[in-house]
């Protein structure tokens, strides 16, 4: 039988911005042979020299044109508020047939930026590796990261099915399973399955820190395990949330108020004691649990 996915899928790939994701991708790129050469470029001059000294790239490119330069593939893992200025220093030097692709956790907004910037001849597919932790940095990431996890691909109406069919190639290269999907449904979904969670456990720490004298030190001394996991949640990079929060605001703000509907629903059960109602709702969220077990996505 043929390998669906012949190694190297590139020739050179470049990986722009060596944080957590950027970093697992270049990891497991190296480790599977995904591309003959992997190239890094990251705005910090800090985290170019840390990328050399792990040596998890074959070459650190010292500026935007060196690393766009030859690429045949190039993937952007900066916060989505910066993938315009990123891309904006890197597509002059990309060449006719390359693919310019992402990581970002919003996807119409990547689009809506990146397309205007677009060359002639440069393929755009954007996806988004369903994986992470709260950490950030090239020191943060692993070949691991994406084994099981879905990486959803919201290609173009008139973009090239060979094109997303190289990045299908390169997500499964890295151990993840891969979905088609419309841009503004994958914001939809990914409102209520991550950015809302991710909201909901800021605001909850914020809370609690701003309870005052013994109540707040009693949170951090008793906390107990629900409480904990909001907090791992919470200790995520702020430049990154900001951005998903303000580049997917109407889809954000949606489930917000639905989720808000449905917390007061909650708030009158207990108010008039309503067993039923509250022992529905606490099943329910059992039920879901018991899903994700079930579909090994725990
Ligand atoms: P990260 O660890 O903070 O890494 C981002 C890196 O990009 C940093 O080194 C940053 O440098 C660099 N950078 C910022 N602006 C740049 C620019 N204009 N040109 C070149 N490099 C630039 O972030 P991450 O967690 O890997 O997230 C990266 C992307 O993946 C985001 O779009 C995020 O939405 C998406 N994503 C994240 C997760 C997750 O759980 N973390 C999961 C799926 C997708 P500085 O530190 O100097 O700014």
């Amino acid at each position: 039988m043929t390998d669906p996915h012949p190694r190297p899928i590139f020739a050179r790939l470049t990986i722009v911005g060596l944080g957590l994701i950027g970093s697992s991708l270049a990891r497991r790129a190296r480790q599977d042979r995904l591309a003959a050469e992997i190239v890094a470029w990251d705005a910090s001059e800090q985290v170019r020299a840390r990328v050399a000294e792990l040596g998890i790239v074959d070459r650190v490119a010292d500026d935007a044109r060196e690393a766009a330069t030859g690429a045949d593939c190039v993937v952007l893992c900066v916060p989505v508020g910066a993938m315009a200025q990123a891309a904006s220093g890197l597509l002059p030097h990309m060449h006719a047939g390359a693919i310019l692709t992402d990581v970002g956790s919003t996807k119409q907004s990547v689009i809506r930026e990146l397309l205007p910037l677009l060359p002639d001849g440069v393929r755009l597919v954007p996806a988004h590796p369903l994986a992470g932790t709260e950490y950030s940095g090239p020191d943060s990431g692993f070949s691991t990261l994406f084994d099981g996890r879905w990486t959803l691909l919201t290609p173009l109406e008139d973009g090239d099915p060979a094109a997303a069919a190289q990045i299908a190639s390169l997500w499964q290269g890295c151990g993840a399973m891969t979905q088609e999907m419309d841009a503004a449904h994958h914001d939809r979904v990914l409102a209520i399955v991550s950015h809302l969670p991710h909201l909901l456990a800021f605001t909850i720490c914020g809370t609690a820190d701003d309870l005052e004298g013994e109540s707040r030190s009693e949170v951090l001394q008793f906390a107990a395990s629900g409480f904990r996991d909001f907090t791992r949640i919470a200790a995520s990079d702020p430049v990154m949330w900001r951005d998903v929060f303000l580049n997917n605001r109407d889809a954000l703000l949606e489930m917000l108020a639905r989720f808000t509907e449905d917390a007061q629903a909650m708030a009158r059960a207990i108010r008039w004691g309503d067993d039923a109602f509250i022992v529905d709702r606490i099943e329910r969220g059992r039920r879901i649990r018991q899903s994700l077990i079930d579909l090994n996505q725990a």
